[in-house]
Formats: structure tokens, sequence, C-alpha cells
């Protein structure tokens, strides 16, 4: 297939940069922006970086260039310059539940409680031993908030989000729209919070490839961000398609 009928779909954390002790606390590579821009150029724009990070966050990290995205696990999303964004305000209830668990879990050291607006992300990467009682708080949670809300856990978070939102609806979404439209995606992710959109691309007979170890039903695997750093940078320089196809 010629590599202008691809569409490529970007997980962040895990994927395109190592995953830290604080949320808060990413380490991008330096080359990772203009690498992303060319190979953007290569793919006719049909690149975008998919997250439950918030876009402004993403943006921070990124440079200059304002590549399409969707922040929140799709909540939020950006092509070609327009911008959807997510407003708190619709979400009163998940608000308020925010206000309940930082009082709940201010006393715990190591727990990070990460607002997003139209999310929460709970993380106990510093304080492994506090995962039981993590997952019993949000258990609550959830069952206070009723079915608009659901839980996807990731490595050592727990995050709340509207139930709508989900980073296989988000992609199918994009790719409705040109430059994506018609194309075959390729999705590349390192978490549980990706096997959603997997599936989706398996399902559009499209590419799947995880990063790390884990159980999945990505088709094709690499060990490690450097490793897809490396495999972008030679697609976006040389032409060299970087994922095999023995599945
Ligand atoms: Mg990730």
């Amino acid at each position: 297939m010629a590599q202008e009928d691809w569409a490529l779909f970007l997980d962040f954390d895990g994927t395109l940069v190592d995953i830290v002790e604080r949320p808060e606390a990413v380490a991008v590579d330096p080359n990772l922006p203009e690498i992303l821009a060319s190979l953007e150029a290569r793919l006719g724009g049909a690149l975008a970086i998919i997250s439950g990070r918030p876009i402004a966050f993403l943006d921070q990290h990124l440079g200059t260039r304002r590549f399409d995205m969707a922040g929140l696990h799709g909540l939020e999303h950006r092509i070609e310059g327009d911008l959807f964004l997510c407003d708190p305000d619709d979400h009163p209830r998940l608000r308020e539940m925010v206000e309940r668990l930082e009082e709940i879990l201010r006393s715990r050291p190591g727990i990070l409680i990460e607002d997003k607006g139209c999310s929460v992300a709970i993380h106990w990467r510093l304080a492994p031993i506090e995962r039981e009682f993590v997952h019993s708080v949000v258990h609550s949670a959830l069952e206070a908030l009723g079915s608009d809300y659901r839980v996807q856990f990731g490595k050592a978070v727990a995050e709340i989000l509207p139930s709508a939102a989900g980073k296989g609806k988000v992609i199918e979404k994009f790719l409705q729209y040109s430059p994506y439209h018609g194309r075959r995606p390729i999705f590349v992710g390192d978490d549980l919070t990706d096997e959603n959109g997997f599936k989706m691309v398996n399902a559009l007979g499209g590419f799947s490839v995880r990063i790390g170890t884990g159980e999945t039903v990505a088709r094709e695997r690499l060990g490690s961000p450097a490793d897809l750093r490396h495999a972008l940078a030679r697609w976006a320089v040389q032409g060299a398609f970087p994922f095999q196809e023995n599945h």
C-alpha cells in the first residue's frame, strides 16, 4: 500500500514519551516535534495524537506546531486547527465529586489527583500499596455518579470520565474528516486505555501497535517509546514503513 494512504494515530504517554512518576513531569525528546511534523507532511496531514491528557498540556510539550489531537480520551479534539473543547460546566456532578475525592484522598501520601476538568485521574504510582484503596474509592464514586460516567484503568491510574469518551470512538470520528477520510488507520499505544483504539482500527482493517508488554489485541509490538521514535524518524526521513504486517 502506498504510504500516503495511511492515517497515523499516536498515543502520547508511554508511547511517544516515557512514563514518569509524577504526571506533570513529562520529558519529551527534543527531536520529537520535528519528527512528527515531517511525518505529518509525508502523510498529507493525516497524523493525530490521541491521548488522555488535555490538548493544552500536549501543546505545551510539542513545540509551536499545533498538531491534530484528541485529548481527554476523545472528549476534546482539534482537526486542522478547529478546536472542540469539553466544558467542565457541563459536568456539575463530576465537579462535585472531584471536590469530594480531594477531601478523601488529601491525607494519603503518594496518591495524586489530576483534575482535567471533564475527567479526573487518580494516580498511585508513588504509593503502590494504595491500589486497593483507590479501587474502592473509585467504585463508590461511580455508584454515586451513575451510568453517565465510567472508569478507565491505566498504569497505576484510575480515571473517572464521561461514558461517551473513548479512543476508539474518536479515531472513528477523525476518519470521517479530511485528510483522514478514506485512509487506512494505524494506532500506536501502550496501555489498557488504548485497547479500545486497537479494536477499532482492527475492525476498520487498519493496523495496531502496542508499545511494551501486556496482554493486547494489537497486531504488532515495539519495545519502547525510544524504539517507536526511531521507527517514526526513519519513516519520516526515508519513507520506510516501520511496521510489519505479519498477522
Ligand atoms: Mg499511554
